[in-house]
């Protein structure tokens, strides 16, 4: 290949090119573009990526480019009135790579190109200052060797460290001339032990250099880097080739880096650091302690006022927040790099919202700006980045938050200890089931060896807001002797771990945290999400407290209440065990009559806290082995029983029901209507709660109250109809008992694929469909949602099978297909029908942009992805075409 075959030129001078990133980089076409709007950048060159992919594919350059650099440096010549390599005035050129999208510290750059053991005299004459000329002669030996010769660079500071010592130096800073005379021929000698030269030739050493960048495309760790951050392999790099500004001349110089606005907080304050008398690498390196840059207003007065106009001249010329690289040459500011900055989720909604009000940008830039799934970083207690940590396992992050606590492996002893010693504890189970609520509700946090992203623990720990970390394959629980091994290392009862639930980890001892706190500008970012969303946002939500929280973060009714939560507390377990051991009709209504005036007060505090919004209550749904003890736990009371004496009725009955309950595939088996339909006095008594309720909330507040009665995992309209039928009979007898007119409807969950096929026979039947995503996945894929991610989706990823968690993120090739049929059938029968979505893609917002495609009217989540489903909702509303 030629140059003719390029489509771009070769080379573009600052403020010549065009702003095309994927051309010049991100650092060309931005130092191009700040010269263009007249910033201080000393004038340079761009090589583009074509240019880098031609270099990788021929190991060669295209014909004409040695001109073309020539002609470049020539054009700096003039602009400068210097000459490259010339002894009287050189000119001194840095060569930096720079690609489209930042790979932070994984190529290499060179300083100083074109000082030889001649311009270094000419540079010491012309600056009068001949310390910083063989300062600034050693960096580029240094530099030159160790990224282009390829000399390690440890050897030059073994060099420098000895120096350093034998003339009693304490910093760089301290050395004289004549011990940086002697460390230039100390790293030259270096460089000729391993058989190389450093070239006295300037020309010579700028073609290397940039031979060098090139090659660091396909170094290593750039490779690996781009792997782990999907960056395609043939973006290239460009090289930058720009005339040096000293940031080392002495007092009145210095180097930084800055940013436009706080970067932790979002303050609207210049906020960074810098060194004087310094060099950029100085700065990086961390060898000496940097100043705030406030300091700068005093040692450089001239130069800090003119780092603050140029602050306000980047945002408004790039309107956000940016991040840049600076150095004082003599007093003057030149200004040598210029990017988006990255920001904490505290500072991006500051940073928006504060932008928009001064008029930098508009309220749906804003909006966009911010990523939902960072709001849930300010919603709960985080670990504090200052922190010291030991991770000592790692998880799926099953729910967000930071706790630390004292492990406890059972829930009644996690009960027990915040009770009466009032204990923080960390429930460490090998998984949940409805059984353990009472653990669950007592501790800080969860940590389950098996179980996903929709597992009881993660369902109902998100419901709490509580860290949660499920699917640990690090923890081997031995829960017979009470020990939990996290990898290499067994903790027992009460040892003191902290757990992430934003990114999985669980670490040893207690580590400090930060609370969160809803700022204003976190309000206002969601009230102007508002104005773009198209879908309603509900939650998920079992309890009053649950439905008070989602309310107050802006849920609009709830789209589904599990009400087998709603039997777990320590005083109806009993009862509800009653009811499932029943060995009779009377004796089962004898229980279910307890259990009514229950379930009745929580519908009513959940109505009022509702407020007239919508309502939907899903009838028992799990399998009743769910609500006793487990096999093993029986037999060990049995045995513990019958040795004191005492009466075993209630246990035996108890072991004989497990017996009887017990299923190969309990999540297939026998739970849903399937329960209602064979008994259905169950589902009759939490009807005749729902209505009572409703009746007694209009009457004594005046509101709206709107029941909506779900029918869970119908696979056949017979099946709907059926219980329908006994709904509407038991509502319309209730009804007639009570002075008001109540309106209610009947829906079921759409989770099964047959119910997607029927859907429009479905609708017949039902007044409102609500899609259970969670179970949906599992019996589509017929992967389990309690082992799966456990068991092979690490494995499947690795191996490239799957590439995101369909549990987390809807997957809409096959369970999308299947939903859309149905929003789509259930239409073709009734146009208005009311659709959502409760499973845990609800609050996920590639999931929510999907649904609001289909056509569905809410998504519902829990509680704590209420403001996170809000801002993805208004975001895919404004990204529908
Ligand atoms: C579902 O299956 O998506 C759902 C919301 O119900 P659950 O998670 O309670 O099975
Ligand atoms: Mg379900």
């Amino acid at each position: 290949m030629n140059a003719d075959t390029l489509e771009h030129d070769m080379i573009y001078y600052f403020g010549e090119g065009p702003v095309d990133k994927e051309l010049l980089g991100g650092k060309g076409a931005n130092l191009g573009r700040m010269r263009s709007i007249g910033l201080p950048v000393p004038p340079g060159f761009t090589i583009t990526t074509e240019i880098c992919n031609h270099y990788t594919a021929h190991n060669d350059y295209p014909d004409g480019f040695t001109d073309a650099v020539a002609a470049n440096m020539a054009k700096m010549e003039e602009e400068l009135g210097k000459s490259f390599g010339s002894t009287g005035n050189p000119l001194l050129v840095s060569v930096r790579s720079g690609a489209a999208i930042s790979m932070p510290g994984m190529m290499d750059s060179v300083l100083n190109i074109g000082l030889n053991d001649d311009s270094v005299e000419g540079l010491a004459r012309q600056t009068e200052n001949e310390r910083f000329a063989w300062d600034s002669y050693r960096r580029l030996i240094q530099m030159f060797g160790d990224v282009v010769l390829g000399v390690e660079h440890a050897r030059f500071e073994e060099a420098l460290s000895e120096v350093k010592d034998s003339v009693g130096a304490k910093n760089d800073t301290d050395l004289k001339t004549g011990d940086l005379k002697d460390l230039v021929i100390r790293f030259k000698s270096i460089i000729s032990d391993e058989g190389k030269t450093f070239p006295q030739d300037p020309w010579q050493q700028l073609r290397m250099s940039i031979d060098a960048v090139f090659m660091s495309w396909n170094n290593e760790r750039a490779i690996r880097y781009r792997e782990a951050n999907d960056i395609p392999d043939d973006m290239g790099t460009a090289v930058n080739v720009q005339a040096m500004v000293f940031g080392n001349t002495g007092k009145n110089s210095g180097t930084g880096v800055g940013f436009t606005r706080n970067p932790a907080t979002g303050e609207n304050k210049l906020y960074g650091e810098y060194l004087l008398d310094a060099q950029g690498e100085d700065v990086v390196a961390g060898i000496r302690t940097p100043h705030p840059i406030e300091d700068l207003a005093d040692q450089i007065p001239e130069a800090y006022e003119k780092l603050q106009d140029i602050s306000d001249i980047l945002e408004e010329e790039y309107r956000d927040m940016q991040d840049f690289e600076f150095t004082v040459q003599e007093g003057k500011l030149w200004m040598l790099q210029t990017r988006t900055g990255k920001r904490t989720a505290d500072a991006a909604v500051k940073i928006a919202v504060d932008m928009a009000d001064e008029g930098i940008i508009d309220r749906e830039t804003a909006v966009m700006r911010i990523d939902p799934e960072s709001l849930s970083q300010l919603l709960h207690k985080r670990i504090d980045p200052d922190a010291e940590r030991t991770v000592i396992a790692t998880g799926l992050n099953a729910s967000p938050g930071a706790a630390s606590g004292h492990i406890v492996f059972d829930p009644d002893e996690a009960e027990r200890l915040v009770k009466e010693q009032d204990e923080k504890v960390i429930l460490v189970r090998p998984e949940t089931s409805p059984e353990d609520i009472h653990g669950l509700v007592s501790a800080e946090g969860i940590v389950t060896s098996r179980g996903g992203m929709t597992s009881h623990a993660a369902v109902v720990a998100r419901g709490m807001g509580k860290p949660c970390i499920t699917g640990c394959k690090d923890a081997a629980i031995d829960l017979s002797n009470q020990a939990v091994w996290f990898k290499d290392r067994e903790y027992g009862t009460g040892d003191l771990i902290t757990i992430d639930g934003a990114t999985g980890e669980i670490m040893d001892g207690q580590v400090a945290m930060k609370d969160p706190q809803l700022s204003g500008e976190f309000e206002s970012l969601l009230e102007w999400a508002e104005e773009f969303r198209t879908i309603g946002v509900r939650t998920n939500a079992d309890t009053p407290e649950d439905a008070a929280r989602a309310r107050s973060f802006g849920a609009e009714g709830i789209g589904l209440c599990r009400t087998e939560h709603m039997f777990m507390a320590e005083d109806r377990m009993p009862i509800m065990q009653d009811m499932i051991t029943a060995e009779s009709l009377e004796e089962r209504q004898e229980a279910l009559d307890k259990l009514l005036p229950m379930q009745q007060n929580d519908f009513a505090d959940i109505f009022k806290v509702m407020e007239g919004y919508p309502v939907i209550i899903r009838l028992l749904d799990p399998p009743l082995h769910e609500f006793l003890p487990a096999r093993e736990d029986l037999l060990g009371e049995v045995v513990e029983r019958s040795l004191e004496g005492r009466d075993l009725t209630r246990l035996g009955r108890m072991l004989k029901k497990v017996k009887n309950l017990e299923e190969a595939n309990p999540m297939l088996g026998f739970r849903g209507c399937r329960l209602g339909i064979i008994h259905p006095e169950i589902f009759a008594m939490q009807v005749r709660a729902i209505i009572r309720a409703a009746a007694t909330v209009k009457k004594e507040t005046g509101n709206k109250v709107k029941p909506y009665i779900m029918i869970p995992l119908v696979s056949m309209e017979e099946e709907l109809q059926h219980v329908e039928d006994m709904v509407r009979s038991v509502a319309t007898e209730e009804i007639s008992q009570v002075d008001v007119d109540l309106d209610y409807k009947i829906g079921t969950m759409i989770e099964l694929p047959r119910a997607c096929v029927i859907a429009d026979r479905i609708a017949r039947i039902a007044d409102f469909f609500s899609f259970g995503t969670n179970d949906l996945t599992q019996t589509t894929f017929g992967f389990s949602r309690d082992d799966s991610e456990g068991k092979f989706f690490d494995g499947y990823k690795r191996e490239g099978v799957m590439r995101k968690n369909p549990f987390q993120t809807l997957d809409r090739d096959g369970v999308g297909t299947l939903v859309k049929m149905a929003v789509d059938k259930a239409r073709s029968t009734k146009e208005d029908m009311s659709l959502g979505i409760c499973g845990e893609h609800g609050g996920d917002p590639a999931s929510i942009e999907f649904v609001i495609g289909a056509g569905l009217d809410y998504v519902s989540c829990s509680p704590y992805r209420v403001p996170i489903a809000r801002l993805a909702a208004a975001q895919a509303a404004i990204r529908q075409p």
